[in-house]
């Protein structure tokens, strides 16, 4: 495989951008080597600078439900841009895409629109503090929130209730105010709540871990969480940046049966272009600067373009069928896989909601984080690079959800399966 350009793209950034990226799971650091730099997508593939394909299962990490380079979507963002690239005024595609979100996910009753899945996930906190007159907020291990201050946290050692920053720069005073929970742990949940209820703003959940590879909740467990939030009077907030329009059109909210007093989107609802949004509860919304006390705001929030390219993917994702294609194909592949696992010997397991699943380089079921963690994840690092020289791009770290799109067809999937097999038996090897 040539990798000439991208290595010297990758020298040449390391000395422009900090460890030559601008995300930092992009760098390759937790599989080793070196990332390629990528030129064009299409569909399920992305082509890099030396000219390789490669079947891609991060989709740029989430967005891209209906294949790279959606001629729809493409077409809206071009058709769009010619009026204009932003105008710092209202404008009527905020208003479709605010009318699109509260049909499709019924909990959110009024919506503001921001520009990434950080962003919203800050902001709903701001307004469950603000709302609730409180300042604690609860959290989950593995789960990720963006990269918010009152996110980097971890449990203290000490008291459960006292969190302790995981950044350099996040004061103490503030993740003091986070507590963090093991995701699935009904006990955990209810002594804390018995502790520190009455002074718990939020509850913040991923409904389906996707930032700890990928662990669907337990049977009850988000319903527990909305009864402890509800008799305490904290807000639950469900955290949608990745399961929104992803696990179901209606999100994990639809899937699950729970009603949240606030949700985060981002990825999907944007299209591809930078955006996020949160919503809820009017009663809450409607505190949110202008119409309440609570501030927030955003110079390109609402931008036409960004607006156009995810109403043209919200109305991709409406095609009857789109769901039910996308979870078979899922499912193929991830039988696919742990069949040729099995028949290589490899210990092996997916998880999977939709078409967000998780691979396990251990032989049991996961359903904690701590298990996800405990898996091999030197194998999972040898497993990337052999899919990868495959042709087959997997999320460069094992803490990582994979997704698949509406161009990942049956023959896409067979060749998957194929490199698969091929990997297992190097692992092995
Ligand atoms: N919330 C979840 C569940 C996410 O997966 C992410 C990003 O991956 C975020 C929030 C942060 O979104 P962004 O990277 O757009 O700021």
């Amino acid at each position: 495989m040539k990798t000439e350009r991208s290595h010297d793209l990758f020298t040449r950034a390391q000395n422009l951008m900090p460890g030559g990226v601008n995300s930092p799971v992009r760098a390759f650091k937790s599989v080793g080597g070196e990332p390629f730099f990528v030129e064009r997508a299409d569909g399920a593939y992305l082509f890099d600078a030396d000219g390789n394909r490669y079947i891609d299962y991060v989709g740029s990490w989430g967005p891209m439900i209906a294949g790279h380079n959606h001629p729809k979507v493409l077409e809206a963002v071009i058709g769009t841009a010619r009026n204009g690239l932003s105008f710092g005024t209202p404008n009527p595609l905020e208003v479709t895409m605010a009318e699109t979100i509260t049909r499709l996910i019924p909990s959110c009753e009024m919506v503001r629109m921001v520009n990434s899945g950080t962003e919203a996930t800050l902001s709903a906190i701001r307004l469950a503090r603000g709302a609730t007159g409180r300042n604690r907020i609860v959290k989950f291990e593995g789960c990720y929130h963006g990269h918010g201050d009152s996110f980097l946290v971890k449990a203290g050692s000490g008291m459960l209730t006292l969190g302790v920053p995981t950044s350099p720069g996040v004061p103490a005073g503030l993740s003091e105010l986070t507590a963090t929970l093991s995701y699935n742990d009904f006990e955990g949940a209810t002594r804390l709540f018995d502790e520190i209820g009455g002074e718990v703003a939020a509850v913040i959940i991923e409904p389906v871990v996707g930032n700890a590879n990928c662990i669907p909740p337990r049977a009850g467990y988000l319903q527990h969480l909305r009864d402890l939030c509800t008799q305490h009077g904290a807000l639950l907030i469900f955290d949608e940046v990745m399961t929104g329009f992803r696990v179901a059109l209606g999100g994990a909210q639809a899937v699950y049966g729970i009603t949240p007093d606030l949700s985060t989107f981002g990825k999907i609802i944007g299209g591809g272009m930078p955006v996020g949004a949160y919503g809820g509860r009017a009663d809450l919304m409607r505190q949110i600067a202008p119409s309440g006390p609570i501030y927030q705001a955003g110079t390109l929030s609402g931008n036409p373009v960004a607006m156009a390219a995810g109403l043209a993917m919200l109305e991709l994702i409406q095609a009857p069928g789109f769901y039910e294609t996308l979870d078979a194909r899922t499912a193929t592949l991830c039988a696919g896989l742990e069949a040729a696992a099995q028949d290589a010997g490899v210990p092996f397991s997916t998880n999977r909601v939709g078409s967000m699943f998780g691979l396990f380089f251990t032989a049991e079921k996961v359903e904690t984080y701590a298990q996800a963690t405990a898996g091999d994840t030197a194998a999972f690092n040898r497993f990337f690079h052999a899919m990868l020289e495959h042709g087959v791009y997997l999320a460069p770290s094992a803490f990582e959800a994979g997704f698949l799109s509406m161009a990942h067809d049956d023959a896409v999937i067979a060749a998957t399966i194929e490199a698969a097999k091929g990997s297992f038996a190097e692992l092995r090897a």
